[in-house]
């Protein structure tokens, strides 16, 4: 199977490059070797395109260019928002909320902090994935110094209430990071209108190149009442305001610059396109292929993914099946061959253990096309009925689904 032949429908875990990102990145490659703290005229042209690109990043979504901290990844960013606030305000207070939903990049930073004497809230969420704003009041404590709470989620697709949650932040005066790694360029984000403090993000999500991300950092040293509210990771010269010293990637993050300009000019038309051949996948197969249900919020969800459950089956061996017929989806946990734990999002929104285990995430992109889906469409249902007449679950054990009360059977 060739490359070009592939069906890729894993866009969540990382986007090939846009041809007109690669020029650029590949322009700067040749022509920007400078390092951008260098004094001479080589080393200024390099910082000119850093400060441009700092422009075209912050435009995306409505904030101050100086507020904007390139890094090497969405991990870093968000790092370095959570434990940089944490090492910093110590003196303020020892709790964090986030939600039981996050990424691992988010999840495990907050477990390591828990771990070193800070108390971490994970907020639960229904059975689409939302977190209940009263809970995050209730939760919120004269202690709380951060709330991190995810603009959309990567497995189930679903999109929390960001503005109400700013505006929680901001009325308790509260620092509110967001981790936007799946919603950057898929959907409008504005920090201003949505009262984000921190928001992370990563280029190759959205078509740019692997290895630069960048946390927003509203107003740091200047934020009322705060000063400088985060301490920095890493310690070293005086790049990014020393937020992130070391020599910045300048191809890598002009490419990601230039992936911020087409998403802002291409997003909406984008994702309606998208929502259409996503709600195509979704109805077909809910419609066509008993036992199958959606995870996540029907509408309240990114454009590009859908994320399916289906019953007696194990997602893993739905994805290896898919691949051997030259279709690249992915099961949207961190479960795999590795560990037999099911996926913290699954369980969080309600399904069982045996459930979590069945499901399949497919997620879209601007180089999806209705033949793509087509194609899928008509090799999926084989694959499920033959797993399913070999299924250990289907033919002993289908009392496990019987009596459920799990979220599925809710919606
Ligand atoms: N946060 C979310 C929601 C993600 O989906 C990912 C990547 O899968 C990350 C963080 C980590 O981003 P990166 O791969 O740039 O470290």
């Amino acid at each position: 199977m060739t490359n070009s032949k592939y069906i890729y429908l894993d866009y969540a875990a990382t986007t090939p490059m846009d041809p007109r990102v690669i020029e650029v990145v590949t322009k700067h490659f040749n022509e920007t070797y400078g390092n951008a703290s260098s004094l001479h005229t080589i080393g200024q042209i390099a910082h000119q395109v850093l400060e441009k690109s700092r422009e075209t990043v912050a435009l995306l979504i409505n904030a101050n260019n100086d507020d904007i901290y390139f890094t090497s990844s969405g991990t870093e960013s968000d790092n370095l928002a959570i434990k940089g606030v944490a090492l910093k305000n110590q003196d303020r207070g020892n709790h964090i909320i986030t939600s039981a939903i996050e990424h691992h990049a988010v999840y495990n930073p907050c477990s390591n902090l828990e771990k070193k004497g800070f108390k971490v809230s994970f907020l639960p969420v229904d059975k689409f994935g939302i977190i209940n704003l009263d809970d995050l009041e209730k939760a919120i404590t004269d202690k709380t110094i951060l709330i991190s709470i995810m603009f959309a989620n990567n497995e189930i697709g679903t999109i929390e209430p960001i503005k109400e949650i700013g505006e929680i932040a901001k009325k308790n005066d509260i620092i509110f990071h967001t981790d936007a790694v799946q919603a950057f360029g898929k959907v409008p984000i504005d920090v201003e209108v949505m009262n984000i403090d921190l928001l992370s993000a990563s280029s190759h999500k959205l078509y740019g190149p692997k290895g630069v991300g960048m946390l927003y950092i509203r107003n740091q040293g200047n934020r009322k009442g705060w000063g400088k509210y985060i301490e920095p990771l890493l310690h070293g010269g005086g790049h990014e305001k020393k937020m992130r010293p070391s020599t910045e990637n300048i191809p890598g993050i002009a490419g990601f610059a230039k992936a911020c300009e087409i998403a802002k000019e291409e997003m909406v038309v984008e994702a309606e396109k998208l929502i259409k051949l996503r709600d195509k996948i979704i109805n077909w197969a809910i419609e066509n292929i008993e036992d199958t249900y959606l995870n996540g919020h029907p509408t309240k969800r990114l454009p590009n993914n859908l994320n399916l459950g289906f019953k007696y089956v194990e997602g893993e061996s739905i994805l290896l099946s898919l691949d051997m017929e030259g279709i690249g989806a992915s099961t949207g946990s961190a479960c795999s061959s590795t560990s037999l734990e099911a996926s913290h999002v699954l369980l969080a929104i309600g399904l069982r253990p045996e459930e979590a285990h069945g499901s399949l995430r497919i997620t879209l992109g601007k180089f999806t096309t209705e033949d793509e889906v087509n194609y899928f469409l008509e090799k999926l249902p084989p694959i499920i009925e033959r797993l399913r007449k070999m299924s250990p679950l289907k033919k002993g054990v289908k009392y496990m689904f019987d009596d459920s009360d799990s979220a599925h059977n809710h919606h």
